[in-house]
């Protein structure tokens, strides 16, 4: 009975959540990492930065008043741009900004959990992105025409770095994707939630942590905070009904 939740999933009906099955056993220790000043806005990443981090915290103290406790420290590029993780023990989650990859998604989160002494996510937070033009200049005649595809980056406008990080936020805290697999031609399909796997840039949306995203966090650390939940219980899969049920000590749902 246990594993009730992911009988569930496995009948396909209705959305589910995934975690990373790994999780913070004490509290986020989060390390800033600053882009060079003289390229890169810092007071407007800090503020975006820290907007999406509280927003997290305060939800999930909101709903179970636990102790969902982080602390921050944040560091100017002078001091960390050559320096490596070993230099920062301490750091439990790493927020990056780097310029951009061509041909990749906006945000990524990797996590190192293998070595025994320590773990740690790694997000990072692109602050360009690319799109791809085809222009077509007709001369002449046939022989002056010609076709040329343009690469143009576009710096990531503010209120989107803040969706970014809220979404590679919620990796780091140990959560993967919300995945929407209701037939949305006789169900309402959510695709609310932050931690849904694809986020659209330039569009001036805000987006916010949802009840859903907070329910699956609840999930894996209990409703007393980070740490390990009582009874041990990592899930993977967690359905709609496994989100909104109260699975209690038992963990049935
Ligand atoms: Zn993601």
């Amino acid at each position: 009975m246990a594993f009730a939740c992911v009988g569930l999933f496995t009948n396909a009906y209705g959305d589910y959540f995934k975690t990373v099955g790994v999780y913070h056993v004490d509290n986020p220790t989060v390390c800033i990492m600053y882009p060079d000043e003289t390229t890169s806005d810092i007071p407007m990443l800090k503020e975006q930065t820290f907007s999406a981090i509280n927003e997290w915290q305060t939800k999930l103290v909101n709903a179970t008043g636990g102790n969902w406790n982080m602390t921050s420290t944040e560091y100017p590029w002078s001091e960390h741009g050559e320096a490596t993780v070993e230099d920062y023990p301490e750091c439990t989650i790493f927020v990056n900004y780097i310029y951009g990859v061509e041909n990749e998604s906006v945000g990524r989160t990797g996590f190192d959990f293998s070595s025994s002494v320590r773990y740690y996510y790694w997000i990072e937070i692109d602050l360009n992105t690319v799109e791809r033009k085809i222009s077509v200049s007709l001369g002449e005649n046939f022989n002056e025409s010609n076709v040329e595809i343009k690469t143009e980056w576009f710096e990531i406008p503010p209120n989107d770095i803040r969706n970014i990080v809220l979404h590679e936020f919620g990796h780091g805290l140990g959560l993967e994707h919300y995945y929407v697999t209701s037939d949305c031609r006789t169900e309402e399909c959510d695709y609310s939630p932050i931690m849904f796997g694809s986020i659209d840039v330039f569009e001036g949306l805000e987006k916010n942590v949802t009840d859903k995203d907070i329910k699956m966090l609840i999930r894996i650390y209990g409703e007393d905070g980070f740490g390990y939940p009582t009874p041990k219980w990592i899930p993977r899969t967690c359905d709609i009904q496994c989100l909104e049920v109260d699975c209690g000590n038992s963990r049935m749902c």
